[in-house]
Formats: C-alpha cells, structure tokens, sequence
C-alpha cells in the first residue's frame, strides 16, 4: 500500500472494524490491564491493528505499540480517544489514524464513533467531513474566540467562552471545520502523537493552524519513527488567534 488514496481507504477501514468490533460491547468497564486502560481501548486496537497490518502497513498504537516497523508507510493510533467519555455514554470520543511515510503525515481519519462522523485529510489534498470540504472559522482574537481545553487553565486568559470536551483529536478537528476556534493543551506536554497526528493535518489540509506551545516540533521524520514523546498543542482557526493562544498559554505556565 503506497498511494495516498490507497492509505486512506485502509484507515477508513480500520475505523469501520473498531466500531463493529464495540458495537456489541457491554461492558465498557477498565480492561484490568493498565490503570487508565478500558475494555474498549483493547477490542478497538485489536480490530485496527489487523485491518492496518493486512493492508500492508506499519502500525504505532496507544494500547499495543509498534507493529512491523521497517514498513516505509506507518500509521500512528488511537484506537479510541476518549475512552472515559465512551465508558460514560457521552458522544464524543473518536478513533483517531494518521498515516505517516518520510514526508510526515500522508492522510488521517477522524471518526467521532459516538456520532458517525468522519473527519479525513490527504497531504496536499485538503480536509472533509461526510465528504464535503470543510474549512476553520474566520476568529482572529481570544477575545471572540470558543476555546477548547485538555486540562484546565488556572486563570482566565481572554477566551469569549470554553470547553473541555475530553477528547483532543475531535477537539482538533472541531477546530478544522469552524466549530470551535481554538484548542489549547493547558496540561504540560500531554498529548501523545497518537492524540494529535490525525487532527493536526485535518487542521492543515483545512487551514487552520497548529503550534507547539514551545516550538518542539510535532513529527519526528525519518521513515515515520514518531516516538512516544508528549507534547503540549495549541490549534486555531487563523494564524492571529494562534499566536494570541500560544501566548496565553506560556503565560499560563508563568
Ligand atoms: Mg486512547
């Protein structure tokens, strides 16, 4: 598998099998393996890992790891984003997959597996959602801003309102087809690339932007060997807002 089309079909596939795989699941209970682990985390990663690996692809995973790393097109997971809001019945938890070859990420899928909506992006080749281009809002001040949070900030920094929905990959792509303005990790260096791969190029392709709040940069290249390494993502509609975020938050961690 090497074509970008052909990369994208298999995420979506990937994403088809993790919600067949939950869709006769009834306990939605912690999987007694690792702490903050749940049943759901284990089938979902499963069922992705066998569509990804049978296509042809290397596979990074939340729950499993690396799987056949010497492939020349990997694809990094989250079988499911958000598991505490799925293990609660609230709507908003995805199955995240970007898929990353030496130019960096090559196509992502979103799907919020909750609602069914499907968010995907190819470099160079734009971002949709249910197949219609989508693209961010046009906010360019904190001031006029809906901003979502990972974590929480501890003072007020100049958003109009906030969020904290509880799953960074739908926030950020939330913040790709306008219905957020903004997302803002406030937790130092908690989002894992599994976390944000898929929606950071979901904002690109639609032209939002994404920042490190400390410039560390979000791909690691070289054949697509992104570590385990945590970061801290600011994302926004317009490249204004997003220098006013980064700024309110480092002056958060003053
Ligand atoms: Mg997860």
């Amino acid at each position: 598998v090497t074509s970008a089309d052909a990369v994208l079909q298999a995420l979506h596939d990937a994403a088809a099998a993790v919600a067949s795989g939950l869709s006769g699941l009834d306990d939605w209970g912690p999987s007694g393996g690792r702490p903050d682990q749940y049943r759901s985390d284990v089938i979902a990663d499963a069922a992705a890992v066998d569509v990804l690996t049978r296509a042809g692809l290397g596979v990074y995973s939340e729950e499993s790891g690396v799987h056949h790393p010497q492939r020349p097109v990997r694809v990094v997971v989250d079988p499911v984003d958000g598991s505490t809001n799925a293990s609660r019945g609230l709507p908003w938890w995805a199955t995240s997959l970007c898929a990353v070859d030496a130019g960096g990420p090559l196509a992502a899928v979103v799907v919020n597996q909750a609602t069914g909506a499907r968010f995907e992006a190819v470099r160079g080749g734009g971002a949709r959602l249910d197949g219609r281009p989508i693209r961010p809002s046009a906010v360019t001040s904190m001031g006029a801003a809906i901003v979502a949070f990972s974590g929480y900030p501890s003072r007020h920094v100049g958003w109009l309102q906030y969020r904290s929905l509880g799953a960074a990959a739908l926030d950020l792509c939330a913040v790709a087809c306008g219905s957020l303005d903004a997302f803002v990790d406030c937790a130092a260096q908690s989002l894992a690339p599994w976390d944000y791969l898929g929606g950071m190029l979901v904002c690109s392709e639609a032209g939002a932007s994404v920042a490190e709040a400390d410039g560390r940069e979000l791909v690691l290249t070289g054949g697509g060997a992104v570590g385990g390494d945590r970061r801290t993502i600011v994302a926004a509609a317009t490249g204004e807002l997003l220098a006013e975020a980064v700024r309110a938050r480092r002056a958060l961690s003053e």
